[in-house]
């Protein structure tokens, strides 16, 4: 099978990579293995938080002090602020609403209680201009009966620094009783997927949110409305008669899930071809070039490409590999920006910067793959399986996938 581009892994990097190639008409496949990090997604997409432990205001600005390896200032600055225009307009074309600016983070509230400073906010959610205040003074917490991955104690902790009064209020409906029966069944998808199968349930529940709101100004409530059904959200805002703050549940995320569904809806509406759970497994190279890959379940059939790009994620994804031994990619063995002794790859201070964070696939300018030091002419590499930077220590992780994305995407097109 032959195709302009193929890209390996289905992430965001993969999905924001693919959507671009294919909107400029060319022939792509995505191959991926199985979930991504979008599954965990806490409804933002975070350009750069925290520098040198700083809280970041102008994310632009910011990033022109980072070290040179890092994958901001190797796309250029300049670059990164016309692709930062660009990427929510992509987002939007496959309908989804985010909203914020590069050159100002706005605030979110966590499910811990704490304003955290971030990019890109889905629309389903709330975007706070200041970090210390909280825009009201009375808040009721609402959770289902038996669904325990929403921690409203910590949420009514994380307030009370805000000065806000707040009580925490557990309802049942008889939608549920059938699964919460099982408390593995009372899982944040599966409540999603009641209050997308129809009007009646969500009617119901509105009706009790407004009832046990009297009396407070703001409503918050676990982020576990529309997995398939987008409109569940603005529905929900406009039967409830106050204030709605989501907060993000315990993975999985349903707006993470419908985040990742209309990705993938829109690649394929453009052409594009997702291959979902097959793993690329080896790679023929003939003269500094990748010729074809092959999967799992391709079996002998090879897919070949033009260009390939690898967007196969950190070590959470197997991207890269850490054993006891050493630290590699595991479908081409490409070089690794990281060190070979591993005495040095933690730091045993958990909470100081860990080495082994900044540790991903070595690239040349181009961000083309190297192998021994020989750049693989049509093999670029996107996202967090790129090295260069603690995207978890300074809250860049989206922001790093979908800008180095759209760039290699840029060098593909070029
Ligand atoms: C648990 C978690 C939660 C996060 N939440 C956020 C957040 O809320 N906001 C934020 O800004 N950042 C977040 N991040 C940072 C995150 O790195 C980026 O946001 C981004 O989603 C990473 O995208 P990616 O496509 O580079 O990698 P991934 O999302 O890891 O995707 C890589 C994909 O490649 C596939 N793959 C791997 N190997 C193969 C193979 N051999 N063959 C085929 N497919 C393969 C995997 O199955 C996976 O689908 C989170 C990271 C993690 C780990």
């Amino acid at each position: 099978m032959k195709f302009d581009n193929i890209i390996i892994g289905g992430g965001l990097s993969g999905l924001t990579c693919g959507i671009k190639l294919a909107e400029q008409g060319k022939k792509c496949a995505i191959v991926s293995s199985g979930q991504s990090a979008i599954h965990f997604f806490s409804g933002s997409f975070d350009f750069l938080g925290k520098l040198n432990g700083q809280e970041v205001k102008n994310p632009l600005e910011a990033i022109k002090t980072l070290p040179d390896s890092h994958p901001y200032q190797r796309v250029g600055v300049e670059n990164i602020a016309r692709l930062a225009v660009e990427a929510p307009l992509l987002l939007n074309r496959a309908g989804l609403s985010f909203l914020g600016k590069a050159d100002q983070n706005h605030f979110v509230l966590t499910p811990m209680g704490i304003m955290k400073p971030t990019w890109l906010t889905l629309d389903d959610f709330t975007r706070f201009e200041q970090k210390n205040t909280f825009p009201w003074k009375k808040a009721v917490i609402l959770n289902f009966s038996g669904f325990l991955d929403f921690h409203t104690l910590f949420v009514q902790d994380g307030l009370k620094k805000f000065d806000v009064d707040s009580q925490v209020k557990n309802f049942a409906m008889k939608e549920f009783e059938a699964i919460r029966r099982n408390p593995s069944e009372m899982r944040s998808t599966n409540i999603a997927k009641v209050f997308d199968q129809g009007e009646d349930a969500l009617n119901e529940f509105a009706e009790k949110v407004n009832l046990l709101s009297e009396g407070f100004e703001v409503v918050i409530l676990p982020a576990v409305f529309g997995l398939f059904n987008k409109n569940v959200v603005a529905n929900l805002k406009s039967k409830i008669n106050k204030p709605l703050v989501l907060l993000p549940a315990i993975p999985p995320s349903v707006p993470g899930i419908r985040s990742q569904i209309f990705l993938r809806k829109r690649f394929e509406e453009l052409g594009g071809t997702y291959f979902l759970g097959d793993n690329v497994e080896e790679g023929t190279l003939e003269n500094n070039r990748l010729v074809a890959i092959h999967t799992k379940n391709h079996g002998d059939i090879k897919l070949e490409a033009d260009h390939f790009v690898l967007a196969s994620g950190s070590f959470y994804s197997k991207g890269i590999v850490a054993t006891r031994e050493k630290l590699y990619e595991p479908i081409l063995g490409l070089d690794i920006d990281g060190d070979t002794d591993n005495e040095k790859w933690l730091d045993e201070k958990f909470f100081n910067d860990q080495p082994y964070m900044h540790y991903g696939v070595k690239t040349d300018s181009h961000f083309r793959a190297l192998i021994n030091g020989q750049p693989i002419e049509n093999l670029y590499v996107a996202g967090s399986v790129l090295g260069g930077a603690n995207a978890l220590k300074e809250g860049s992780g989206a922001g790093i996938s979908v800008l180095t994305s759209l760039h290699v995407a840029e060098q593909i097109l070029k």
